[in-house]
């Protein structure tokens, strides 16, 4: 674990892009309250299939623009041609953005063709031959096993090839088992792999949401975690403080363990993040 150290630990938040005036309104306070931390950078999703391919864009640069911090925008290249990423990354460069996370998403229901990539390594590839060093690329890891893998030794060995194609870093699934994540890390370092993998961090506010979201990402819900959340049934506060408590807790253990920072999947809700923020001691940023 030695290698991921770093002092002081990087944080990030991830947002969505709106879909009305009035989310993207939410979406402005929600991002000047984040802001105040100082992450390292906020990304910004990017729907299936390039469906967000628009709102993304702007509101990565508007996030950029607004707050000063770094914004990094999702790319996913399922369904997509050389020419349309080759288009987009030209965008992004002549807005100022250095930082991007690349993934190959999922293939949208209906969308017949799969475009002319097949898994994230080849857009990591495809990143570096056209833009050279101008991106810091991300790319995303599961300590859980993705949920397509064959099984984890072939998973491992499929992140591996992203870095070799010239990934920086990597996001991580969500997961509530601090302990796949510190083992996922030492095979990584048999590997020779040194890259920063920040674990991604998912609060607790709605079950029913988190189940869903679990069942299709293949992210596992403890089954201690499990009974106390059904036991509070609609009881939302419950679920709160309880989701409060554990993700903490998580939370701790992973930088006293030696994670490189957090990457929290804010939902574009700021009150979780800041609770967790707040559990954790982390104070205001000079
Ligand atoms: P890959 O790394 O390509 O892996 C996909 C599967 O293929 C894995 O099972 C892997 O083992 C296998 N594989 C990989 N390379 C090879 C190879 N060369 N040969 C054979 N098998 C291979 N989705 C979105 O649509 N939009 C987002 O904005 C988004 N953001 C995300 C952010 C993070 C931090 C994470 C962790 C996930 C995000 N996702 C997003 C979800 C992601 O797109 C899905 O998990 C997707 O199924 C896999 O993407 P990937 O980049 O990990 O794919």
């Amino acid at each position: 674990m030695d290698t991921q150290k770093h002092y002081p630990p990087v944080f990030s938040f991830e947002f969505f892009p709106p879909k009305s005036d009035e989310a993207a309104a939410k979406l402005r306070e929600t991002t000047s309250q984040l802001a105040v931390l100082k992450p390292r950078f906020c990304s910004v999703t990017f729907g299936a299939g390039g469906s967000t391919r628009e709102r993304t864009f702007e509101t990565v640069v508007e996030i950029q623009e607004t707050t000063g911090i770094e914004g990094a925008p999702h790319i996913s290249c399922i369904a997509s041609t050389k020419a349309n990423i080759r288009e987009v990354l030209q965008a992004y460069q002549s807005r100022g953005i250095r930082h991007i996370v690349a993934l190959r998403g999922d293939m949208p229901s209906g969308m017949l063709s799969a475009g002319e990539f097949r898994y994230a390594n080849e857009l990591v590839e495809f990143i570096r031959a056209e833009t050279g060093d101008h991106f810091h690329i991300e790319v995303a890891a599961y300590p859980e096993t993705h949920p397509q893998a064959p099984n984890y030794a072939a998973d491992l060995r499929n992140f591996k090839r992203k870095v070799e194609a010239g990934a920086n870093a990597a996001i991580t699934q969500y997961f509530y088992n601090a302990e796949a994540y510190f083992r996922f890390v030492d095979d990584c370092e048999k590997l020779g792999l040194a890259l920063p993998i920040v674990p991604g961090i998912m609060p607790i506010t709605n079950y029913s949401q988190l189940a869903r979201f679990s069942e299709a990402c293949g992210a596992d819900i403890p089954r201690w975690m499990r009974k106390r959340l059904e036991q509070y049934g609609d009881d939302r506060k419950a679920i709160r403080a309880f989701g409060l408590e554990v993700v903490s807790d998580l939370c701790r253990r992973l930088l006293e363990g030696g994670a490189p920072g957090l990457h929290f999947y804010t939902l574009n809700q700021a009150e979780a993040t800041l609770g967790i923020w707040r559990n954790l001691g982390l104070g205001m940023p000079a």
